[in-house]
């Protein structure tokens, strides 16, 4: 009988915060860690609701809910992106307050987690709405921001733009202009360089470690990427000019697949041309579900949550999988995929690039000293191979998955700040 930590299935198996409790109780279990601690430890210290009434185009008023959740902040002020999307709920933003604690905590930067998020549809909103939305949703929220307590980044369906808006608008309610409050700006307002790049830049280095752990050598290695945003459309390049062959990419809509590697950049141009796949000719157009149970080496989900689920974890036909998004493998695919061989590089450590040059976006905006591109790669290079053969060695040596191996490393790092700080009473 195996002696590693087993993660029970959560009760619902598409709810991210269960999911990610049960995660973290194994990690907990193998630490150790005291019950009252746990607690605190599994717990959101703060979280805001907040009504944003917007005058839409047409001139009528709309209200829309955003959220805030601040999971916890022992190692630093709380750090985490905001999402527009249709489906945003709050235990979704919970969870994923709550993997940016873990993430930060794994490639040991000081900050801790939260994330935001606001139910709106962004595809069906002018850029007008989306700017008055932010604005208003920035003002909702910003009792709780700041540059040493809570800094905001993009995630799904925001970007850069929208931090700027983000920016100005806590900029003019302080009268003063303050870069350090959020990261993911543009370069002409604070950001930095390689920003951008950087989570699809950490992706590719996670997978080119896993790929040598596995030893498979990168011009042997088919890639299948879900999603074609920041993360699978910036990743999928990276990883081609690591020399693998990216044989299918996706968006929202539908997957492209081509047995002979599709041309990545000229993909991403027609997608930055036409906004989506359809219409590419130079591949062959599949289902989305079908495009994950591909015949491939690495496969690298960068969508969304509860992709790999217990109905296709068994057609799964990759040996490798790459968790670009948060939380896109359920605890129960994730048995399923372990007793297969599966090996899979888990979100908080696979994505966390972005968050790390984040932290260096931030450093360099306190500072007003900026960095030069070689610089912050070369920085992000060490702090994702370093992250990386950490979180194997703590998976090695409590014999378990490199998920539970990445949440043993980070609870353990945070639940020891926490009790060196002590409880405030
Ligand atoms: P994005 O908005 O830039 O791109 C999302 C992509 O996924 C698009 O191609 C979209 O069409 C596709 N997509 C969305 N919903 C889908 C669905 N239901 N099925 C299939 N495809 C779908 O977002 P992003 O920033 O690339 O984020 C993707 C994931 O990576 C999210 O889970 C996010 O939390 C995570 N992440 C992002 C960053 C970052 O720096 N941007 C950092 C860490 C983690």
């Amino acid at each position: 009988m195996s002696t590693a930590p087993q993660v029970k299935a959560p009760m619902d198996e598409f709810n991210p915060f269960q999911a990610m409790a049960q995660r973290f109780d194994v990690a907990a279990d193998a630490l150790g860690l005291d019950e009252g601690v746990r607690e605190v430890l599994r717990t959101p210290d703060k979280e805001l609701t907040v009504a944003i009434p917007v005058t839409m185009d047409n001139g009528k008023l709309k209200v829309f809910t955003g959220y805030r959740v601040q999971h916890n902040f022992s190692r630093g002020p709380c750090k985490g992106g905001i999402r527009y999307a249709p489906d945003v709920h709050l235990d979704e933003v919970r969870a994923l307050a709550a993997w940016m604690t873990w993430k930060c905590s794994v490639v040991d930067v000081p900050f801790g987690g939260g994330k935001g998020g606001v139910i709106c549809d962004p595809r069906q909103l002018s850029k007008g709405e989306l700017e008055r939305i932010t604005r208003r949703y920035t003002t909702g929220i910003m009792d709780i921001l700041g540059s040493d307590r809570d800094v905001p980044a993009p995630d799904v369906n925001t970007n850069e733009q929208t931090m700027a808006w983000l920016m100005d608008t806590w900029s003019m309610h302080v009268r003063r202009t303050d870069t350090a409050i959020v990261t993911g700006k543009p370069l002409a307002l604070g950001g930095s360089k390689g920003r951008t790049e950087a989570t699809g830049r950490g992706v590719m280095i996670v997978t080119r470690e896993a790929l040598k752990k596995l030893g498979i050598r990168p011009e042997n290695t088919r890639v299948v990427v879900q999603g074609s945003g920041n993360v699978g459309g910036i990743g999928a390049m990276l990883l081609a000019r690591e020399g693998m062959k990216i044989v299918s990419i996706s968006d929202i809509y539908g997957a492209i697949y081509n047995e002979k590697g599709l041309d990545i950049p000229d993909v991403l141009a027609y997608l930055k041309q036409n906004k989506k796949l359809e219409g590419y000719t130079k591949a062959q157009h599949i289902p989305s579900a079908a495009q994950l149970e591909l015949d491939c080496d690495v496969l690298v989900p960068a969508a969304t949550e509860n992709q790999l689920t217990s109905k296709n974890a068994e057609r799964i036909k990759a040996k490798l999988i790459v968790e670009g998004a948060n939380g896109p493998t359920t605890v129960l695919a994730d048995q399923i995929l372990e007793r297969r061989g599966v090996m899979v590089v888990p979100d908080i450590l696979a994505n966390a690039g972005g968050v790390t040059v984040s932290y260096f976006e931030w450093v360099q905006d306190r500072a007003g000293y900026f960095w030069t591109e070689e610089v912050v790669n070369s920085r992000l290079e060490q702090v994702m191979t370093t992250s990386f053969a950490a979180v194997e060695e703590t998976a090695r040596k409590h014999n378990t998955s490199l998920r539970i191996g990445a949440y043993i490393l980070a609870v353990g790092r945070v639940a020891n700040v926490y009790q060196m700080r002590g409880t405030y009473a």
